[in-house]
């Protein structure tokens, strides 16, 4: 299977899927674990800061379960990749904090014909419905045209990690019914919990004949996606990262030495990324091209150090 995040809702639906034993999971993030996950991202604790999040995912998910295969991918979903990213797995599990890659990869699953767990969590607030390509409503049936920049954060808003696990693990529980043969309960119908009053509703859905995705409206919306782009900053300064759509395989080691010699310290340095630190400037760069940096003035000066990293 996929799980696409691990972040929130990835934390749950990992353990629990790794745990029973499901075979093969390709785990998908471009992001770095942080101090401020790890309220509600149990898969991690203090000492994988630092390091990409599917990394320090696939060395936990290995000690709760040796005998699975984890297939860690340090990059963002795009138009472009989707599709390859979603090859030879047999459904999807979205646990993502962002529409347009969730657009990216319900269209993807449209067209090859993969059940698609769409979940969604903000505040105390959580929403999962699930996707059988060719029998339900797809994501853009009943929450399609969402601009992410018009949609509170959870970098902004928080996210309380009960609604989290409540969420993920009803994901969980669809994911497994589909890999054992049986019928998911949220076939066409949209369940929404609000922690606030503990009111669980089940909405049902319907296909919409006019869908641009799965309908007869052959022009489906243009998923914005840009290779670098600002996201909301941690603490001071502004935070910008680099968004590769294939991996780039870059040496680490030689990255390294550059990021020494121009003066940075090297804070944390794994097998797939490293993270460095000096005069406020965080960094961070994966081996697959990812690069965040914070405490920026601006755009000009992420993509003149990214190039002195990359000598
Ligand atoms: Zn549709």
């Amino acid at each position: 299977i996929l799980v696409a995040g691990a972040g929130g809702l990835g934390s749950p639906i990992l353990m629990q899927v790794a745990s029973m034993g499901v075979g093969f999971i390709r785990v998908i993030d471009r992001d770095i674990v942080d101090i401020s996950n790890l309220q509600r991202q149990h898969l991690y604790g203090v000492n994988v800061i630092g390091i990409p999040k599917v990394e320090a995912a696939k060395s936990r998910l290995i000690e709760l379960n040796p005998f699975i295969e984890v297939d860690p991918v340090p990059l963002p979903i795009t138009p472009k990749n989707a599709i390859s990213l979603i090859q030879n797995v047999d459904l999807v599990i979205d646990a993502l904090d962002a529409m347009a890659p969730r657009y990216a990869l319900n269209r993807a699953c449209q067209k090859l014909n993969i059940p698609f767990i769409y979940g969604g969590v903000i505040m105390q607030n959580g929403n999962t419905s699930t996707i059988i390509p060719g029998e339900t409503a797809c994501l853009e049936c009943f929450q399609g045209g969402i601009k992410d920049e018009d949609l509170p954060s959870c970098a902004v808003q928080g996210v309380h990690p009960s609604v989290i696990n409540l969420i993920g693990s009803i994901q969980t529980s669809e994911a497994v019914k589909i890999l054992l043969g049986e019928e998911p309960v949220l076939k066409n119908k949209l369940l929404f919990a609000d922690l606030t009053d503990l009111s669980i509703e089940i909405i049902n859905l319907s296909k919409n004949e006019d869908c641009p995705v799965c309908g007869s409206c052959n022009s489906p919306l243009n998923i914005e996606f840009s290779t670098w782009e600002e996201i909301c900053g941690r603490e001071g300064g502004r935070t910008f990262i680099y968004n590769p759509e294939i991996n780039e395989k870059l040496n680490l080691d030689k990255l390294n030495e550059n990021i020494r010699k121009i003066g940075y310290n090297l804070v944390i340095s794994s097998e797939m990324g490293t993270t460095f630190q000096s005069k406020g400037i965080t960094g961070s760069i994966i081996n697959s091209g990812v690069a965040i940096f914070e405490g920026l003035t601006g755009l000009e000066e992420a993509k003149k150090l990214k190039k002195q990293i990359l000598g």
